[in-house]
């Protein structure tokens, strides 16, 4: 059969490949034609796995044909952050240092994507290691915003958005420290998930800031994100922060709407943002108060010095993790007289300006003599954030936020001035401290045809009630035509 131009969603492609509508080769083939097409000038992939990709797929297609289930994402297409572990295929953090390092095992989201069925099709473009909100900092080059290739598609996870939203692949993993996973979902008009931290493993994730990492999905619809979180969630022993509880599979309870529920719309993340996003804002709130929600502003103080608390344990975090990238252990060598000598050389030629900047900042903030003063009154701060959000949560189920206070700009517009970079997280970072989970929706454009990003956020383990509430939202501006 012909496959139509309109790119299907995971849960068709599983559907089609199941009945046999289409066979998962078709689906693979579909797939690699339209990277082969497209990320000339996008550049979402920094590599494709494009024969591994096929013969799974012929695997697949057996399955199917002796009667066997291949699980819930039988045939669909994937692409994987760059820094994710994929056995035997090159795993770069987009820097540099790592680049030709072919890890010896898959990640537990990789394992567990592989038991659901799905197929891997290549490695997404990132910041390196993580560390930024524009894919500008790659050492393989930006990618471009399918939106706009003049726009930066937002980042650390901006290989990963560009991907789904251009259709190459249905589906995506990226990782959210600070919002890189929620900020490129809203500059690119996808949806984007940062779970509760816990609920899926960092097994095989190469960390950045350990207490805040998360792995989520990426999705052209709520329905796939929830298809692609049932896959990957879980309990995992070899992640010692991975939540032993039974994993609430998210529910299909996300048809429910948003009757009854009682929704804040964050009082601080409405100053300074972009008129177009506060429009979104009061047009979301008219919904969800048509649909028997109940609408309040809700003050959340600390989240004003959230962006601090997190640029001091992040880099804190940062330059532990990245003590090991020392050219002896993993990636590239550059030879010095000595031992020091030589681990100075690799980490100047390897490490790119930003990664720099964080492990100097980390390096200060954890010094003897400035530890209590700036990691000491950081952690304060997380717990402050905790609490505050604990107090919200009494009086609501849910909040809302932009996901980011402008839409997407353009490639060079922040690249060298790091604050104003920092700040296109400013309404994504809270959540990391607190650990919960938080989702971004595509709501709407600006008048310059940019994907406008809604943040929906809600107490641990609850991620199923982001889901829900993104779904009435995703419906009523399906319905409105905006
Ligand atoms: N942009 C933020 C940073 O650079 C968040 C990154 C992330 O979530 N990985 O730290």
């Amino acid at each position: 059969m012909k496959l139509s131009d309109k790119p299907l969603s995971a849960k068709e492609i599983a559907a089609g490949i199941k009945n046999k509508t289409f066979s998962a080769t078709e689906i693979v083939r579909n797939s690699l034609s339209r990277i082969d097409k497209l990320d000339g000038d996008i550049h979402a992939f920094l590599a494709v796995t494009g024969d591994q990709a096929l013969l799974r797929a012929k695997e697949i297609d057996e399955m199917v044909s002796k009667g066997e289930d291949p699980g819930i994402l039988a045939g669909v297409p994937i692409g994987i952050k760059d820094n994710i572990c994929t056995r035997k295929v090159a795993t770069t953090c987009g820097s540099k240092i790592l680049n030709e390092w072919k890890p010896p095992y898959d990640a537990t989201v990789i394992e567990k994507l592989r038991s659901q069925g799905a197929i891997v099709v290549g490695k997404t473009n990132m910041d390196e290691f993580a560390m930024g909100s524009s894919t500008e900092h790659s050492a393989f080059g930006p990618t471009r915003n399918p939106h706009n290739i003049n726009c930066v598609p937002g980042g650390s996870s901006g290989g990963s958005a560009a991907s789904v939203a251009s259709g190459m692949v249905p589906l995506a993993l990226g990782s959210d420290t600070g919002g890189s996973i929620r900020q490129p979902a809203a500059f690119c008009g996808v949806v984007g998930l940062k779970p509760t931290y816990g609920l899926v493993s960092r097994y095989g994730l190469v960390a950045f800031a350990s207490s805040l990492d998360q792995i989520g999905p990426f999705s052209r619809n709520v329905e796939d994100s929830v298809l692609l979180s049932n896959a990957i969630m879980g309990h995992d022993p070899l992640d010692s922060t991975s939540l032993d509880i039974e994993t609430p599979p998210i529910k299909i309870d996300i048809d429910k709407g948003v009757k009854g529920l009682r929704i804040g719309i964050i009082s601080e993340f409405l100053e300074g943002i972009s008129p177009e996003i506060s429009k979104a804002i009061e047009l979301a709130c008219k919904y969800l108060e048509e649909g028997g929600g109940q609408i309040e502003s809700c003050s959340v103080p600390s989240v004003r010095q959230s962006l601090s608390a997190y640029y001091l344990i992040a880099p804190a975090e940062a330059s532990s993790n990245l003590a090991r990238f020392d050219g002896v252990r993993f990636g590239m060598r550059v030879d010095g007289k000595n031992a020091e000598e030589m681990m100075v050389n690799t980490r100047t030629a390897g490490f790119g300006n930003e990664v720099k900047r964080r492990i100097m900042l980390g390096t200060y903030a954890l010094s003897a003599g400035y530890y209590d003063a700036y990691y000491g009154s950081a952690q304060k701060l997380r717990t402050l954030v905790i609490r505050d959000f604990k107090s919200a949560y009494q009086k609501f189920d849910v909040l809302l936020s932009p996901t980011t206070p402008t839409t997407a700009f353009e490639i060079g517009a922040k690249v060298d001035d790091p604050l104003t970079m920092y700040l296109s997280d400013v309404c994504t970072i809270p959540t990391n401290l607190a650990g919960h989970p938080a989702i971004s929706v595509p709501f709407g454009h600006d008048s310059k045809g940019l994907p406008i990003g809604l943040q929906v956020l809600a107490p641990a383990l609850k991620d199923n009630l982001t889901l829900r509430v993104a779904k009435y939202l995703e419906s009523a501006v399906e319905k409105a035509n905006v």
